[in-house]
Parts: C-alpha cells; sequence; structure tokens
C-alpha cells in the first residue's frame, strides 16, 4: 500500500506576511538559490550606473569584506532575515541621497533592529510598489495554497493604499508612526499598530536569556515606560495592536505591560501577539485571561532543528508550543490562536510537513488544525490538493483550483 495520502483542502489566508515588501520585491534580483561564488559573480553583473536592489543575501554564507564592497556596482544587499543590509561603497551614494538615515546607521545593528518598519519602508520605496507588482505577488502565492495575505508592517502610506485596494491584500498593520500620519478614512481601514518587542533568532536577537552558543544577546526595543507610552497613543487612535514578541523576555513585557494599561483603563478592539515561540505554560494562561489572539508560524516549528548553531536543544524544544496552547490553555485554531508564515517560505507544503512531522510532539498539528488556524482565502475561493508521504515525512501541493 503506498502510503501517500492526498488531501483537499481550502484555499487559506496567510494571517502573518509582509505583503507590500514582498511585492516590492518582486522586481529585485534574489540571491536566494545561488552558492557564495555564483552570488558574487551576479553581483559584480550589476549595472555601473545605477543602485540595484537585491535580496535574499546569506551573510553566514557569503561575508562580504571591504576589498569586495569596494569594487563590486552600486548596491544595497538585504539579508534573508529582512533585518540587516549591506550597502557596497559604490551604492553608498545613492543611499545617502535616498535614505540618509539608513547610510548613516549601517553598521549600527542595535538601530536596525530598533527600526525594522522604517528598513521596510526605505526597501519598499527603493524597489517601488504598485498595483500589477502586489497582483503578481498574490498570484505566485496560488499554486502554493495560499489565496490572500495580510500584512504586519506595511512599509509606507503609498504602499498602503495599493493595499486597502486589493481585497485579498486589505488586512494590515502599520508601525505607529504610519498609522498616526494616514487620513482617518485610511486608519479606519487598517487592521491596526504594529510594535516590535525583541530582535529575530536568526539575528541572534530574540530576547532569550539563555542557551545561546556563541554570540547572541536578547535586544529589548523599549523599557517599560517607552512601551506603556505607545500603547497609550495606539489606545487613542482606537487601534488594534499586533505585538511582535519571540522570547519569553518579550512576552512578559508584553503581557506585563498589557496587564498595566488595563489597570490603567485603556483597551482596544484587538491585541494578537505576534511569534511567541517561547511562551510559556503561565505566559499562555495570562494571554488567554486578557482576551489575547495568538499569531504563530507552523513554519518555525523547523528552527528546533535549524537553529542548533546558535541555540541549545533544551532551550529549542520549547519553540511552538502548540499542544500545550490548545490542549491546556484552551486557544482554538481559527478563534485565538491564528497561523501564518512570515513568508518563510509562503507556501502551505512547509508549514503542514512541521505540523504533522513535528521535531518535538508538543508541536504537533493535526491538518484540521492547521487549516482552521490559517482560515479560508479571503476574497478569492479555492481548493488545494494536498499530497502528504508518511513514510518521508514530506507534503507537497500538488495543485490547485480555483472556484
Ligand atoms: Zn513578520
Amino acid at each position: 500500500m503506498s502510503a501517500v495520502r492526498r488531501v483537499e483542502i481550502p484555499l487559506l489566508h496567510d494571517n502573518h506576511t509582509h505583503t507590500s515588501l514582498y511585492s516590492a520585491f518582486g522586481s529585485c534580483p534574489d540571491l536566494a538559490g545561488l552558492d557564495a561564488l555564483g552570488a558574487l559573480a551576479f553581483l559584480r553583473s550589476l549595472p555601473d550606473d545605477r543602485l540595484s536592489v537585491v535580496r535574499g543575501w546569506k551573510s553566514n554564507e557569503l561575508a562580504l569584506d571591504s576589498a569586495t564592497l569596494a569594487e563590486l556596482p552600486p548596491a544595497l544587499l538585504i539579508n534573508r532575515s529582512l533585518h540587516g543590509f549591506l550597502v557596497t561603497d559604490a551604492g553608498l551614494p545613492f543611499v545617502e541621497a535616498a535614505v540618509p538615515d539608513l547610510a548613516e546607521h549601517r553598521g549600527d545593528a542595535a538601530w536596525r533592529e530598533a527600526n525594522v518598519p522604517r528598513l521596510f519602508e526605505a526597501y519598499c520605496g527603493l524597489a517601488g510598489i504598485d498595483d500589477a507588482k502586489l497582483a503578481a505577488f498574490l498570484e505566485s502565492l496560488v499554486p502554493q495554497g495560499i489565496g490572500s495575505a495580510e500584512d504586519l508592517a506595511v512599509a509606507s502610506a503609498p504602499a498602503f493604499r495599493v493595499l486597502k485596494a486589493n481585497p485579498r491584500a486589505a488586512a494590515a498593520f502599520a508601525g505607529l508612526k504610519l498609522f498616526a500620519s494616514m487620513p482617518p478614512e485610511d486608519r479606519a481601514a487598517c487592521s491596526g499598530v504594529k510594535l516590535f518587542l525583541d530582535g529575530a533568532i536568526g539575528a541572534r536577537t530574540a530576547a532569550i536569556e539563555s542557551g545561546w552558543i556563541g554570540e547572541g544577546a536578547p535586544l529589548m526595543t523599549y523599557d517599560d515606560a517607552a512601551l506603556l507610552g505607545e500603547l497609550a497613543a495606539a489606545a487613542s487612535y482606537g487601534a488594534g495592536l499586533a505585538v511582535h514578541a519571540i522570547g519569553p523576555l518579550a512576552i512578559e513585557q508584553a503581557l506585563r505591560c498589557l496587564e498595566a494599561a488595563r489597570r490603567e483603563g485603556l483597551s482596544f478592539p484587538l491585541v494578537r501577539l505576534e511569534h511567541v515561540q517561547f511562551i510559556s505554560r503561565d505566559q499562555a494562561f495570562r494571554a488567554r485571561t486578557l482576551g489575547i489572539v495568538l499569531s504563530i508560524q507552523p513554519n518555525f516549528t523547523s528552527d528546533t532543528v535549524d537553529y542548533l548553531d546558535r541555540l541549545d536543544a533544551a532551550t529549542l524544544e520549547r519553540n511552538n508550543p502548540f499542544r500545550m496552547l490548545i490542549d491546556e490553555a484552551g486557544f482554538v485554531p481559527g478563534k485565538d490562536l491564528l497561523f501564518g508564515s512570515d513568508g518563510m517560505p509562503h507556501g502551505i507544503a512547509h508549514p503542514a510537513a512541521c505540523s504533522l512531522f513535528p521535531p518535538v510532539p508538543g508541536q504537533r498539528l493535526s491538518l484540521e488544525e492547521l487549516v482552521a488556524g490559517y482560515g479560508p482565502a479571503r476574497g478569492i475561493e479555492g481548493t488545494v490538493t494536498l499530497e502528504i508521504d508518511e513514510a518521508r515525512r514530506e507534503v507537497r501541493v500538488a495543485g490547485t483550483r480555483l472556484g
């Protein structure tokens, strides 16, 4: 008997990606598929007379020394994590003219982590976005099983107007500065304010206290007083909230400040905590009491094996504790437990494999739970056929049908 079974699921909604940024990136060269030598040859072949915005740079595979940066054509290289970038010497005058703050802080990791929304705005401005680029990005998701997508850091005011016009992309959160600068009708159409409390595991800056191998240290964006100020500002607009918190220290700060905000009488129509990869049982129960929605990426379950180079196994086993969240704390997929991709990767095949065949049993999600947490696509309908190979522990999308 064949170990491969075929299952039909609906075309799905991705509750967490970066729609405006990835749409803008559609026109940018991508180093992702190249090895270090191929990437270097490609960079040498870029035009000399203008700035190229290049994505998919893997800093750990292609280290660029100052002599190499001095000889390359004008380019801004964006790290795979999106939080880091590099400018070639010839690219510096272009970057200084267009986005002077990026040029000034290019060597400053702490500034970059504290200014992720600004980075996305700058990347998107340099690469450009319009209706056609958004439509092309959304079409590229359909064969991967995704029909609509939510933007968790709208890149800019022009980008929001492009998203707003497309029902498959209209759900979107913006940084506080951008949200505050929007006209009232755009604020009303926007899902709310996005705040980043810590860094990322890839950048070794997630708010995880111990367990780092080699460098690695929690990077917290705010002290409590500053975060309460941001919460008060968001509440004054009646805005929803989406709060990036990966490590336990950042999750703790989010809960502590949201509990304090509630005592001060602040309220929000919606509070989402994004990622919460290392949420504890105690934190999960407190989040439920506060009526918080958790928005998690099942594809990051594979961090448990992918990041053994930077975090110890005992820490990584606490990543994405879905069984505790559902069976003990009582979160319900699709209701107060949402799933998305963060674009790493976008397709449903990888998170389905992570969910059905996780490294740690407590990370398991049934296919029904996974589908409920993503939810059906918005503004488009279809079905997706998955092929699930139990023996090889693999999932692939065999086909998508619209209508
Ligand atoms: Zn994200």
